[in-house]
């Protein structure tokens, strides 16, 4: 299945010049849908990546993550904008283009032990995917992988990120 067919290309948002890859049109398609998270499955299995857990972030991340965990049959871990969570969580900051930004995690979501899949709808510099990494290396967890349904090669984010195993479905 074309993929790259559903996923809606819309110039000048959310600024001018970017090209947004705009992902609720693969979303509401069913059989889309369902090939999307049964070849991600497919694929981390493929690898060899041993999950306990899949650690997604807000928001659309939340979205492929939680179907995948339950595909591999591992939990699904939120990280969240600062105050969303409701217990003691642990905090990253992360610098973006203008200024910095910040994800939270439940600091008792995950055991120093844990294996852990990191997975986000897509990838572009990889800023966030990196700051995710740090969050859950911090508490000694072990990174296996990173999962993503986009990315964007030209910005290279793969260079950000630890060297663990990387997927992405679609690329740009
Ligand atoms: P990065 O931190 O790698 O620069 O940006 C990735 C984050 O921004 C992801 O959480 C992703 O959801 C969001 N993002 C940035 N650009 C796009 C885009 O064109 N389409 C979608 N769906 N998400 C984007």
């Amino acid at each position: 299945m074309d993929l790259k067919s559903l996923i809606r290309d819309i110039p000048d948002f959310p600024k001018p010049g970017i090209v947004f890859r705009d992902i609720t049109t693969l979303l509401r398609d069913p059989q889309g849908l369902r090939y999307t998270i049964d070849i991600f499955a497919e694929k981390c299995i493929d690898a060899g990546l041993k999950a306990d857990y899949i650690v997604g972030m807000e928001s659309r991340g939340f979205i492929f993550g939680t179907p995948l965990a339950y595909k591999l049959g591992v939990g699904f871990i939120p990280v969240r904008k600062p105050g969303k969570l409701p217990a003691a969580v642990h905090s990253v900051e992360y610098e973006l283009e203008y200024g910095t930004d910040c994800l939270e995690m439940h600091q008792d979501a995950l055991h120093p032990n844990s294996r852990v899949l990191i997975v986000d709808d897509l990838i572009a510099t990889g800023g966030t995917a990196s700051a995710t990494a740090s969050l859950i290396q911090k508490i000694g967890c072990e990174l296996v992988g990173f999962g993503f349904i986009i990315e964007l090669r030209d910005l290279q984010g793969r260079k950000n990120l630890p060297d663990v195993p990387i997927i992405s479905l679609v690329e740009y």
